[in-house]
């Protein structure tokens, strides 16, 4: 009976897949290091890969015209990355680690093979759209309405559950690029954190000791978030999802999914 990496079930993405499509994927799956700042926009056009973090963090980002990057969504070990040419994935802008860890790794074309063959693929990547596209919207609402402090608090929340770390190597200059504000204002709103004991700095890192104390100090956004995960997780649960029959073709329904 053929194996598969026991690797990939730290990657949620693979790991909810069947197991006929984990096979598939298995024997085209390598493990890479990523730096920060990795993979850059030339090195994704190059190697047209899917990346599936296992540690560290990815900002998602639209580069604008005038050579700045705007922050749209946090990615990581629950996801599939893809170069921006993907748009079949629709993943909007470019992924880099803000955080350095480890990703399972595919050629493009090995991946796209195993889309057109499994249709449980095709659903998480769907899923995976969603996901993002309610992670950008709750991101502008939170941008344009809340004040810096809750938004840097509603941003350490996600950061803990996007990578399941809670220590961060993050200068406040990078930390302000992300937030999109000045590094004064962000090294106020960090000393505020700090003061209160929600979280603890030292040079060029952030650790996020008392996560119960950051929820009290973040705006809604963030428990909204987690709710509506909730949310998403029992509907699927609960929903019958519609197969074709490998023998007759015919719609048939699959339950307990
Ligand atoms: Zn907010």
């Amino acid at each position: 009976m053929p194996t598969v990496k026991p690797v990939m079930s730290q990657n949620l993405f693979l790991a909810g897949l069947s197991r006929d499509c984990q096979e598939a994927l298995d024997p085209h799956l390598e493990i890479i290091e990523i730096r920060k700042g990795q993979p850059d926009e030339r090195s994704y056009a190059q190697s047209e890969a899917i990346y599936f973090p296992l540690t560290g963090l990815f900002s998602v980002e639209m580069r604008l015209a005038d050579g700045f990057s705007a922050h749209l969504a946090l990615l990581g070990f629950r996801n599939a990355i893809c170069g921006k040419h993907l748009t079949d994935i629709a993943l909007p802008g470019h992924a880099r680690a803000v955080i350095a860890g480890y990703s399972l790794k595919i050629p493009k074309d090995k991946f796209l093979d195993a889309v057109a063959a499994h249709a449980d693929l095709q659903r998480r990547l769907q899923d995976q759209l969603i996901q993002i596209t309610s992670l950008i919207g709750l991101g502008s609402a939170c941008n344009l309405h809340h004040s810096l402090s809750k938004r840097l608090a509603r941003w350490l929340l996600f950061a803990v559950d996007i990578s399941a770390a809670k220590l961060f190597d993050l200068t406040h200059e990078e930390l302000a690029n992300l937030l999109g504000v000045r590094r004064e204002a962000v090294t106020e709103a960090v000393a505020r954190l700090a003061q209160s004991g929600a979280i603890e700095t030292s040079r060029g890192r952030l650790a996020v000791s008392d996560q119960a104390r950051l929820q009290s100090f973040a705006c809604e956004c963030h428990r909204n978030w987690a709710s509506s995960q909730t949310a998403l997780q029992a509907g699927a649960n609960a929903v019958k999802f519609r197969s074709a029959n490998p023998r007759t073709g015919e719609a048939m329904v699959a339950s307990g999914m």
